[in-house]
């Protein structure tokens, strides 16, 4: 049954706590279609989503049946309340995805990888890679469903990351007719940014995952944090400060300091943090610490991105394409004020 509810806006806190419990339960799975599979990093596999926008934010939760978070319809039409054990604690609407997310054609090219991060599924799960008339395919419907403010690009690794560099600098000339700005986030590779930007992309994600070097080590055996700051570096030297960003994962087991020094660390070179709260991966169970971050915690790595990004005079805001201009899954200084 529907009710009529008051109003609660979206603020910087309720986003901190919605993203510490990371789920939603629905309480009709029409309120989400189309929802669609995470096939890309460490929620690869999951049942799907749910974007929820309220007061210019956004926020993407894993769906799941037993969350605590319930999502109810209000009275009015395509409006939705939010509730924590009852408690009614923020009321919005639900964005449908156009393709992996709002406004944006985002697309994993591979489902497969042939490293081994112990808090991600793609390895285990090992899936399709796309064709190019597949992905292409994707993203003319995302272009039919409604206004596509950028087209971003990630893949796995199927078997070597020159591999994926060619499938993308493949599907460039196709993509220049849609005249959005275009993001790709894959594996870095010495000339991989500079072949990009000739071919026309806007702005690059290269992950450097983990802010602690001995996690790192252990967490992502057979990748090379050195080498990823070698390639984030030549990558800001074509793209500019501000165009390029990495994903640090929170918690595993690394300090609110490693990832203060980490965010700064990027920061200075003219790279923007991702700060990614982790979903206990339970393909992964037992395989490293995996912890999803507090409210708290979220709030105090917001305030020291927010710091950190004013000293640099970086925009995470400003982003054209990929995470940081969705802000789902992130809290986004510039955004979620
Ligand atoms: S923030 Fe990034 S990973 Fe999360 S939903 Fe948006 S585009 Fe996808």
């Amino acid at each position: 049954m529907t009710k009529i509810i008051h109003e609660i806006p979206m603020t910087t806190e309720i986003k901190a706590f919605l993203l510490s419990i990371g789920t939603a339960d629905v309480e009709d799975e029409k309120m989400v279609l189309p929802t669609l599979k995470s096939t890309a990093g460490p929620s690869a596999g999951s049942a799907g989503s749910v974007f929820i926008a309220s007061n210019n934010k956004r926020v993407r939760l894993n769906l799941d049946t037993d969350s605590p978070i319930k999502i109810r319809k209000t009275a009015t039409t395509n409006d939705i309340a939010v509730y924590y054990r009852d408690q009614l604690i923020v009321t919005g609407k639900i964005e449908p995805a156009l393709a992996h997310c709002p406004e944006q054609a985002y697309i994993n090219l591979s489902e497969k990888c042939i490293f081994d991060c112990k808090y991600c599924s793609v390895p285990i799960l090992q899936g399709h890679t796309k064709t190019k008339e597949e992905t292409l395919e994707i993203i003319q419907s995302a272009f039919d469903k409604g206004n596509v403010k950028a087209i971003s690009i990630t893949s796995g690794v199927e078997n070597t990351p020159e591999g994926e560099l060619n499938r993308v600098l493949d599907l460039m000339p196709e993509l220049k007719k849609y005249n959005v700005p275009i993001g790709v986030s894959i594996y870095a590779t010495p000339e991989g940014s500079r072949k990009l930007k000739e071919t026309g992309v806007s702005e690059v994600k290269y992950n450097i995952e983990v802010a602690d070097a001995e996690i790192f080590k252990k967490v992502c055996p057979g990748l090379s944090e050195t080498d990823v700051f070698v390639e984030l570096k030549d990558a800001v030297r074509l793209f500019g400060r501000g165009k390029v960003f990495s994903n640090i994962i929170i918690g595993l087991g690394e300090t609110d300091e490693s990832v203060e020094q980490m965010i700064e660390n990027l920061a200075e070179i003219g790279v923007i943090a991702c700060i990614r709260p982790i979903y206990e991966n339970a393909l992964r169970k037992g395989e490293c610490y995996m912890e999803r971050p507090s409210e708290e915690r979220l709030l105090k790595l917001y305030e020291m991105q927010k710091r950190i990004s004013e000293k640099y005079d970086l925009h995470p805001e400003k982003a054209e394409t990929m995470c940081s201009l969705c802000s789902g899954c992130d809290m986004v200084p510039g955004k979620d004020d």
